[in-house]
């Protein structure tokens, strides 16, 4: 079970190079690749254990539904979120409901559905249900397409960063306008729970 945290990255080497600064983990397969796991502010972790038991680790047991699983519909979340107290993006945020969206992910799923981040989720309709959790599988494979959002160090087991972050449609575009075709309004950034939201207040309802 291994983590990225901030700044890890792994790499596979086909031919023997000298380690790098920041090196910690190697794996060397039959015929003589290597995996390399690269971290040099330490935050990620790769850790070991059993095939039987590893659903059971502490970083998996706590997980919610898998997104691109087929586990997760419109039904499925509409029940999820009824929380009379809680807004959507924390719900999206929660990793024990539905797993693997950060911050970026969420804030765009939330604006291809047209949903404003502060409504409560209690407040879903079975069809904005529906929308969201459509538009939350579109946004994880279109990342995927893109090889990832590559912000600051996250890199591919080629060195390569990921282009998704070009396709952005209202992350870190606080000002800019909405590139919804039908909308003229402005992308608008607040603080949820300490974070920034950015969400455009005319399409997003
Ligand atoms: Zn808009």
């Amino acid at each position: 079970v291994s983590h990225l945290g901030m700044t890890g990255s792994f790499r596979v080497e086909t031919e023997l190079q000298p380690p790098r600064r920041h090196d910690h983990f190697e794996l060397t397969f039959e015929g003589g690749k290597r995996m390399i796991y690269h971290d040099p502010r330490r935050f990620g972790f790769l850790k070991i254990y059993p095939t039987s038991t590893v659903h059971q680790s502490s970083h998996l047991a706590g997980l919610g539904l898998e997104p691109l699983s087929n586990n997760l519909d419109g039904e499925t979340l509409h029940k999820l979120f009824n929380r009379p107290r809680r807004d959507l993006k924390s719900l999206l945020l929660d990793q024990g409901l539905v797993a693997g969206l950060g911050n970026i992910y969420a804030l765009e799923a939330l604006h291809l559905a047209g949903l404003a981040p502060s409504r409560k989720g209690s407040s879903l309709s079975p069809l904005e249900a529906s929308k969201l959790t459509t538009a939350l599988i579109t946004v994880l494979r279109a990342a995927l397409d893109s090889g990832g959002s590559t912000i600051n160090d996250y890199v591919n087991a080629s060195g390569d960063p990921g282009y998704f972050q070009h396709q952005f449609a209202v992350y870190g575009r606080e000002g800019e306008a909405c590139p919804h075709p039908d909308c003229e309004g402005t992308i608008t950034r607040i603080s949820q729970q300490g974070r920034s939201t950015y969400f455009c207040p005319s399409c997003q309802i």
